[in-house]
């Protein structure tokens, strides 16, 4: 079954983890995927393994008005119209208490995370609109519905997407646009690397290695390992699609059980 035949996907984060396995499956489901990041290298890479004839890029820094628009018109020229909208390209900010954390890491996490999502909507919403149709999915976190010390900036960010779907999702409804977002529980790309590091540094204890950090954030997910993109991709996919065609303003766990609880 091909999925998303004949429907224009924006994937924003297109060249990291989460955003090329997202791009890589929306293409062999049939869909044309306008990749968005801000390496330029990294995304000719991720459009020539996926097809040029199925996939082009923007280089655009999603927290930028001007080159938010611009990838939506390039999309818009390059294959005729949106029908899914994957607001997915994030940072991870640093580790550290609220008393001590970086004022500009908070507001560049923030600018991404948040602004960068709601900058995406507010210039695809108006031609979803004009099709009558359209999907939005926004890359929240397990970190949009719980705390966690020391990630003040994420988790606040993760948290407010959430509300930004739910507001765009009352404000799509009527003429057909669907809005959700996607909480994965910790996946194995540069984004957890880089946070087992910073972990590892922070704890400056030789036996504390990158393995053993990994492990103790695998052994608070009741499955017992991190994620892969393509099990995130593969929700993206249902909620991009027709199938979730009642689905609107909701949160979509991908987390081994993580917000079950704890075993
Ligand atoms: P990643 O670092 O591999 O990918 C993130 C991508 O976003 C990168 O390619 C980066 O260049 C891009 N990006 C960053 N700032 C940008 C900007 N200003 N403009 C355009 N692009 C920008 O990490 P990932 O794990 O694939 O993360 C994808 C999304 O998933 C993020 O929103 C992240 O917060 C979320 N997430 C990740 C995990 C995880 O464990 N990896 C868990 C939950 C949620």
């Amino acid at each position: 079954m091909v999925r998303l035949e004949g429907k224009v996907a924006v994937i924003t984060g297109a060249t990291g983890g989460i955003g090329s396995a997202a791009a890589t499956l929306f293409a062999e489901e049939g869909a044309r995927v306008a990749l968005v990041d801000l390496d330029e290298a990294a995304l000719q890479e991720t459009a020539r393994s996926i097809g040029e004839d199925k996939a082009s890029y923007t280089v655009a820094d999603v927290t930028r008005p001007e080159q938010t628009q611009a990838y939506i018109d390039a999309a818009v020229n390059r294959w005729g119209g949106i029908d899914i909208l994957l607001a997915n390209a994030g940072i991870e900010g640093t580790l550290s208490p609220i008393t001590d954390y970086p004022i500009e890491v908070f507001d560049r996490v923030m600018a991404v995370n948040v602004r960068g999502v709601w900058l995406g909507i507010k210039y695809a919403l108006p031609v979803m609109r004009a099709g009558g149709r359209g999907s939005i999915v926004i890359t929240s976190s397990t970190a949009g519905i719980g705390g966690s010390p020391e990630m003040s900036a994420y988790n606040t960010s993760k948290h407010a997407v959430i509300g930004l779907m739910r507001s765009a999702a009352l404000e799509g409804a009527p003429s057909g646009v669907r809005v959700n977002t996607v909480n994965p529980a910790p996946i194995e790309t540069r984004m957890m690397r880089s946070l087992e590091e910073m972990r590892v540094a922070a704890l400056d204890d030789a036996k504390v290695t990158v393995e053993v950090t990994k492990r103790s954030y695998a052994d608070r997910i009741p499955l017992q390992r991190y994620g892969n993109p393509e099990e995130v991709a593969r929700m993206m996919l249902f909620l991009a699609s027709d199938e979730s065609s009642f689905c609107t303003g909701g949160v979509y766990m991908v987390d081994g059980g993580r917000s079950a609880g704890s075993r």
